[in-house]
């Protein structure tokens, strides 16, 4: 072992983190356009000392590593930076300067907790047993995502497992939970365009109204969730739209457009629903003489959090984070394109509760009055250093074949 205390650096660094977040937050950029953010991230991270730094992965993410001395294996944390549009109501000193945009969803959090990992470890970087890969990425609120480029891209291919967290902001600060195998959904989203016929309300039998087909086939495709799915295991199908007519009292509409989203964890169920969302819609539309159109978008896939690596990470933030409870929670119908990297390689997904009732920090992820309490970057920061002294400052013996080719 040795005398290494991340957690005391962490917090020591702690308002040097606020001041990031403060500032990630104040100037938010949506996915896919995060330019300035990157800037600031690779801007911090040479200020650490990180000389290489790999940018534009996979698009518009950055890489880099701590390269221990000592022989050891690879570890992959991840933070994404993207920010939504959404009109900021927090009225915090800090809100967002850019109109329409704002990190409702804690990326700001995320990143500056990996910032603070970052910077406390590159200062102990000759006494590490391995490296620590460092993945800060861009676009996950919007498909096709950045995870899954930055997977393509080969990000993972040196990694032996891979680490990420969520603040979990209507959860009361003081916990960190963990939950085992499939733990969020795969979030499809699908539109649906039905043809009819238009004309006089008063006269529907030279009509094909498309209001009418509309309604059987909202109401007929539930069946696919109450009769045809296994009843054992999850699956959601929620119609979020429905747009027909002008808003006339006197006329038939000629055209309907659903929309939805499809929320499922099982990959065979996945594709049951895809496909008699598909062929039910035909089949509806075309008994009424109604013509239809489905666009099925598969976007990420459904969350699994690897079993050996979820229960190391409950063994660790237990032992090692005394100041917070750590619990199980359920799977939960969200999505969250760190999927991409757990298809890849070990690894586990955990969260960190940041609501804090009495200072009205209570507003759920994605709403314009969202926020957390910021003693929860320190948390985050503590779980991934825990997570670095069980692979990286633990004693690993070094395997007879590596000291044999070390010789040679
Ligand atoms: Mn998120």
């Amino acid at each position: 072992m040795t005398d290494i205390n991340l957690a005391s650096e962490l917090e020591k660094l702690f308002p040097q983190t606020v001041e990031w977040r403060r500032y990630l937050h104040e100037n938010p950029e949506p996915s896919f356009e995060e330019w300035n953010t990157r800037h600031y991230i690779y801007e911090k991270l040479k200020e650490f000392g990180y000389e290489d730094i790999e940018q534009d992965v996979g698009g518009g993410g950055l890489v880099t590593y701590v390269r221990g001395e000592k022989f050891g294996p690879t570890i992959a944390f991840r933070a994404d930076f993207d920010a939504l549009r959404i009109q900021e109501e927090t009225g915090l000193p800090f809100t967002s300067k850019n109109p329409g945009v704002m990190h409702a969803c804690g990326h700001d959090g995320h990143t500056a907790t990996l910032l603070s990992v970052a910077k406390v470890l590159k200062e102990h970087e000759d006494q590490l047993a391995g490296s620590v890969k460092f993945i800060f990425q861009h676009a996950e609120e919007v498909l096709p995502g950045g995870g899954k480029s930055m997977v393509e891209a080969g990000v993972l291919n040196d990694v032996d497992a891979v680490y990420g967290l969520h603040l979990r902001s209507p959860l009361e600060f003081g916990t960190v939970s963990y939950c085992s195998e499939y733990a969020m959904a795969a979030a499809d989203f699908f539109t649906i365009t039905i043809q009819g016929k238009g004309g006089h309300a008063a006269h529907p039998n030279s009509t094909v109204d498309a209001v009418v087909v509309a309604s059987y086939v909202v109401n007929q495709l539930q069946s696919i969730i109450s009769r045809q799915k296994d009843p054992t295991q999850s699956g959601v199908l929620t119609f979020s739209t429905l747009q027909a007519g002008e808003g006339a009292h006197n006329v038939i509409a000629d055209k309907a457009v659903l929309k939805g989203t499809v929320r499922t964890f099982n990959p065979e169920l996945r594709n049951l629903i895809e496909e008699k969302i598909n062929s039910m819609t035909e089949s509806i539309c075309k008994a009424h003489g109604a013509t239809s159109e489905v666009n099925y978008v598969r976007g990420y896939p459904a969350l699994y959090n690897h079993k050996e690596e979820t229960e190391l990470v409950r063994q660790l933030f237990t032992e090692k984070l005394t100041d917070v409870s750590v619990e199980s929670i359920p799977m939960r119908m969200g999505g969250e394109d760190f999927a991409y990297f757990l298809q890849e390689k070990p690894g586990s997904f955990f969260f960190v509760h940041s609501g804090n009732e009495e200072k009205g920090i209570v507003y759920p992820h994605h709403h314009p009055r969202f926020d957390f309490d910021e003693r929860a970057l320190l948390v985050g920061g503590k779980c991934f250093a825990s997570i670095v002294e069980h692979y990286l400052l633990e004693t690993v013996a070094e395997p007879a074949e590596v000291q044999e080719s070390l010789r040679d």
